[in-house]
């Protein structure tokens, strides 16, 4: 498992659903539950994210993005909400030019309604930013900007109503940039690992969309087995850190080693009133189990930071 991204049904919130990535198989779509209801086994699948609103073929169109590692390209779907499921819509290939595409995010600019894919590559680090096409009803991607984060990322995430996008360089820090497809190199620093509040590696992130541009922006700080959290209005002051602990009454283990995560801010029925935080787990001891990912109501999350 590595990373996922949750959907929320525009009305009725038990029907939202998780889709995750398996990075040997494909992309996996769950429910709230955490059952499984479709496999997608189109590749070794790294990152994923999703949109809403394409317009695509006329209709707007959920729009569900993936790194393919085994094609070396972008992967996108249509998620059909009645169905529950996805459906590719890739205009053929869609090429990265990467010799391994790794950390992705989805971008929607308010400024020009513009659909955005974000993804870069293992070797070299360097982020490429694709404006998404409707060709002849199927997508494409449009190479729009080059991004030299400087060594090693892959967790990314992009604050649509701000323009912001947040990637965690794993041995440095958090960065923010402009989410722009003219927002050049220019960046500052959230957090870093020296003098800061952040232990390597720095992984996925993630945007808790509040009101009137509040809310809060969440780093997988790995090497703490811990996750960090900051204010999402500008200077994104440090909030504090939190576990996630094994819930010994449901038999579920706590997280470790997370690489993606994510989090919504709709309430989604009872059990998450807040919104819902999902983080991947990198390890599962009791009981002994491969990797998977852990959902967790926000509402505790606030709590535990008072
Ligand atoms: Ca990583
Ligand atoms: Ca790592
Ligand atoms: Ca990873
Ligand atoms: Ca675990």
């Amino acid at each position: 498992a590595d990373d996922m991204v949750v959907w929320v049904h525009p009305t009725t919130p038990n029907l939202s659903l998780v889709i995750g990535t398996d990075k040997k198989l494909g992309l996996n779509v769950y429910d709230l539950k955490g059952k499984r209801l479709q496999v997608v086994p189109d590749g070794r699948m790294n990152n994923v994210d999703l949109r809403e609103g394409f317009m695509l073929a006329g209709k707007p169109t959920t729009i569900v993005a993936a790194t393919n590692r085994t094609t070396r390209s972008i992967s996108l779907y249509r998620f059909d909400p009645a169905a529950r499921r996805l459906a590719s819509i890739a205009d053929g290939m869609l090429e990265t030019g990467m010799s391994d595409p790794y950390g992705l995010c989805m971008y929607r600019s308010a400024k020009s309604g513009d659909y955005f894919v974000i993804a870069n590559d293992s070797v070299d680090g360097k982020y490429r930013q694709w404006r998404v096409l409707d060709r002849n009803g199927k997508a494409a991607i449009e190479l729009v900007r080059e991004i030299a984060v400087g060594s090693q990322a892959e967790g990314c995430a992009a604050d649509d109503e701000l323009g912001q996008l947040y990637i965690a360089e794993e041995d440095v820090g958090l960065w923010a940039y402009s989410a722009e497809p003219s927002g050049g190199q220019s960046r500052m620093a959230v957090d870093k690992t020296e003098g800061g509040n952040l232990t390597a590696d720095v992984e996925g992130v993630a945007i808790y969309y509040g009101e009137n541009g509040k809310g809060y922006v969440i780093a997988s700080n790995q090497g703490e087995d811990d996750y960090a959290v900051y204010r999402r209005e500008a200077p994104h002051a440090f909030v504090g850190k939190f576990h996630v602990v094994a819930n010994e009454a449901l038999g579920i283990d706590g997280s470790s080693e997370t690489d993606g995560l994510d989090v919504v801010s709709a309430p989604l029925g009872a059990d998450y009133p807040a919104g819902m935080l999902v983080v991947q787990d990198g390890r599962n001891l009791m009981p002994a189990q491969r990797q998977n990912f852990k959902y967790v109501s926000w509402q505790d999350v606030m709590q535990a930071l008072e």
